[in-house]
């Protein structure tokens, strides 16, 4: 057990390091990655399949991570050790995926979430490098569509020289979360890292979006975007956020967006991610939105899982577990 003095000297360093990766750039969003990913071997980052007539493929950004109890806020620290341990994860340091999914919609191609690029870390901005081992570019993505505007899931909008990343493409934000990160400066006290860390956080959220502010299209929670994808309101993480449904005859697919960060941690245990704004809203969006997953045994992919982050919710006794689905060739 790391006794509570330790575990705050830990994020407070963690998040320095992180703070300083708020300010370098972002990856080489021309793609120009792709041949040393290619060719210094390492594994595919891309997962294909259908949700009935569309296809899907979720595309890899990279990692994020930091520490456990940024994002399992309330859980006891002996306890939440215990629960990494028994998932054979390591005590000081949680990964998260940057799980994008690139929909082929009647010949459109609509990304849902834009992905990390370097705003948190080094270890984001790998989309256009796996974009381009699909033969695609920044320039045949017709549609971006972000659930919240966290620098994790709008950081890859900006090109290092300030340009738009994905310069054909039109740019579906929620309106709540653009009026508080964007068009105000927003009191971030709620997070639990540095004010330092804070300050870049709110700042990186502002210089990402900045090329792509003129001609966004700004959405309600609820709003069709293109017919087969659909908003769910999920505010509470952030006072915009939802949950995407991608729909085509019968077959249907649920984005959790970041109702929960790691499987174990906000499903299989019940713990509040520290970054949810308002906690007790989150909480009632993730219950309403899992059950309906689990009582419709709809697929789900959660941005943030384990790679490619595609599997079940299954109600329990006393909440959720994640159950993964296996692979398809
Ligand atoms: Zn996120």
């Amino acid at each position: 057990m790391t006794a509570p003095t330790l575990n705050r000297r830990k994020i407070m360093l963690s998040a320095v390091a992180g703070g300083s990766a708020l300010l370098t750039g972002l990856g080489r969003p021309d793609g120009a990655g792709a041949q040393t990913q290619a060719t210094t071997g390492g594994n595919a980052a891309s997962y294909r399949f259908r949700v009935g007539e569309i296809g899907a493929t979720v595309v890899s950004d990279g990692i994020i991570g930091g520490p456990p109890k940024v994002y399992a806020s309330d859980a006891p620290e002996a306890e939440l050790q215990e629960v990494l341990k028994r998932a054979f994860l390591p005590s000081d340091h949680l990964t998260l995926n940057l799980n994008t999914l690139l929909l082929d919609i009647g010949g459109k191609r609509v990304l849902l979430e834009a992905g990390a690029g370097q705003t948190m870390g080094p270890n984001g901005g790998r989309i256009f490098a796996n974009l381009a081992a699909l033969g695609l570019s920044a320039g045949d993505i017709d549609t971006v569509v972000v659930s919240h505007t966290h620098p994790d899931h709008v950081g890859n909008l900006r090109t290092a020289d300030g340009e738009r990343a994905f310069p054909r493409a039109t740019i579906f934000a929620p309106k709540a979360d653009w009026d508080f990160f964007v068009r105000n400066d927003p009191d971030l006290s709620y997070m639990p890292v540095p004010e330092d860390f804070r300050r870049r956080f709110g700042a990186a959220i502002k210089r990402s979006v900045e090329p792509v502010a003129q001609g966004i299209e700004l959405y309600e929670a609820g709003a069709e975007i293109v017919p087969g994808l659909t908003t769910i309101a999920a505010s509470g993480h952030t006072p915009g956020m939802v949950s995407f449904l991608v729909h085509s005859g019968t077959d249907q697919l649920l984005l959790t967006a970041d109702l929960a960060y790691h499987p174990v941690v906000n499903i299989d245990r019940p713990w509040r991610p520290g970054p949810d704004r308002d906690k007790d809203a989150a909480l009632s969006a993730r219950r309403r939105i899992f059950d309906r997953a689990a009582a419709d045994r709809i697929p789900v992919l959660g941005f943030h899982y384990p790679f490619p982050g595609l599997g079940h919710l299954l109600k329990t006794d006393t909440g959720y577990a994640w159950v993964p689905a296996g692979w398809q060739f």
